[in-house]
């Protein structure tokens, strides 16, 4: 038992006394220490029982010292061991910067408190997404488990800061499962945490951000708890596992909490539906798509959620009503008020080179060849970020946004994304085919076909420059 006024000395010989206690958790408990000779504050965590994996995992993190992303930039806002403490028996522990978090925020505290405006939520997903690349690409590991206790954020800036993150580790050493609900199905189901499930978690985190609500408690999930008389965690692989059912689900109305009259989930009716289209797409991809773990390869990657993130952040506006500053759509997030009217994306004459303006746009655009039946051949030419409606391609293509063109930094090539509700044939260079299912993006290359729809309308890729 640790006592106020101990003194604990690291593997260096440094030696501390303990100050305060600051949490405690099931199998540890964190102090703030202070050190003897410099007087400088950490934070000590303390486990009761050495499991092998956990000590050996907090040895890898102490290693590793900071992440660095690819562009060797430090990501010293993840705080990461820097000392291993022994203590009697199989206990033990190890020492961590103690950070300032005093104009920081968790996001069950932001949804009672200072909740952040569009730009700074961009922000704190776009680093969060940051964090997820550097572990999976950089590293090797997975983070595991996203839950609200470890993840600050300043809801002002939108910076970031990743306490108490033993959770971090190589997919290959088990040593947590994550938390509820971030927990992708295949968890639940008993399989172990990998980069995968972390894009899931990833998901979870924005959902929970950007509507408040969780992807998968709707009615549908009540019910099954209280016929079965079961908790939600003892449910689990059943409604957040084999038969988890997205709320917001276009083609399965089943969990819906649209016409809900609670009214938690009516606040989440109404953010859900403020959101802007690329988030909706990339949830739609991670809950419904892509939802099934034999799809879990497919989920948006982390470099989606970067990209946008990006996007979205370059077209937030002030809202001339309220005065946040608030997603570039069509009504506000804060006060849902119209913000501007909603222009229809003019039909691009061909061959339109469409000056490259904005902060959003890269100096990259893709041709294409319109072939759409009982119509002359045009071609028309996109930007990045360019989103077109169907009736400005092809009078055969019903209203409603058709797709948008992106880049992946990553894979440095454009992508389109599929924003219509039915899946294209895609007929490659090469004469494969492939799908590209609603909310799925589709790398683009020279001599590509998109069959939008057979033998009706289609897209040939000419050119990309
Ligand atoms: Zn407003």
């Amino acid at each position: 038992m640790l006592k106020k006024g101990q003194i604990i000395t690291d593997e260096n010989g440094t030696a501390y006394t303990l100050v305060k206690k600051l949490g405690a958790g099931g199998q540890a408990v964190v102090w703030k220490v202070r050190d003897n000779r410099s007087g400088i504050h950490y934070a000590y965590k303390h486990y009761r029982h050495n499991t092998r994996n956990v000590r050996s995992n907090i040895e890898d993190l102490k290693n590793i010292g900071f992440f660095k992303d690819k562009d060797g930039k430090k990501l010293d806002y993840v705080i990461l061991p820097t000392a291993i403490v022994e203590d009697d028996g199989d206990a033990f522990g190890y020492i961590m910067e103690l950070v300032d978090l005093k104009d920081f925020t968790t996001l069950p505290k932001a949804w009672c408190g200072e909740y952040p405006d569009a730009k700074v939520i961009c922000r704190i997903l776009g680093s969060l997404a940051h964090v997820f690349e550097t572990l999976h690409t950089s590293y090797g590991m997975c983070y595991k488990d996203v839950n609200e206790g470890n993840i600050f954020f300043n809801p002002k800036t939108g910076e970031i800061r990743i306490i108490d993150n033993d959770n971090i580790g190589y997919a290959s050493k088990f040593t947590i499962k994550g938390t509820s609900r971030y927990m992708a199905p295949e968890i639940c189901l008993g399989e172990k945490p990998t980069h995968n499930s972390d894009r899931f978690s990833l998901a979870v985190y924005a959902f929970r951000l950007l509507t408040g609500g969780y992807p998968f408690d709707g009615p549908y999930t009540e019910r099954y708890c209280r016929e079965h008389n079961m908790l939600a965690k003892d449910a689990a692989p059943v409604i957040y596992g084999s038969d988890a059912r997205f709320i917001w689900n276009p083609a399965d109305t089943s969990n819906s909490i649209e016409n809900s009259t609670d009214p938690r989930q009516k606040g989440q009716v109404v953010y859900w539906k403020r959101i802007p289209q690329p988030f909706k797409d990339l949830f739609i991809s991670t809950f419904v798509t892509n939802l099934k773990p034999d799809r879990r390869a497919e989920r948006p990657t982390n470099s989606e959620w970067i990209d946008t993130c990006r996007q979205l952040e370059a077209e937030t506006v002030v809202c001339r009503h309220c005065g946040t500053v608030t997603f570039g759509t069509d009504v506000c997030f804060e006060c849902g008020k119209k913000i501007r009217r909603k222009t229809a994306p003019k039909p691009t004459p061909a061959p339109a080179p469409a000056p490259v303006t904005g902060p959003t746009a890269h100096r990259r655009s893709v041709t294409f060849r319109v072939l759409s039946a009982g119509e002359a051949k045009k071609e028309i030419r996109l930007n990045v970020a360019d989103t077109r409606s169907g009736s400005t391609i092809s009078k055969n293509l019903p209203d409603g946004e058709l797709f948008r063109i992106l880049y992946s930094k990553k894979q440095k090539k454009l992508g389109i994304r599929n924003l219509s509700s039915s899946a294209w044939t895609i007929v490659h260079a090469d004469k494969t085919k492939a799908t590209c299912a609603p909310g799925d993006v589709q790398a683009l290359e020279e001599g590509m076909m998109i069959r939008i729809i057979p033998k009706t309308a289609q897209l040939n890729v000419l050119k990309i420059d």
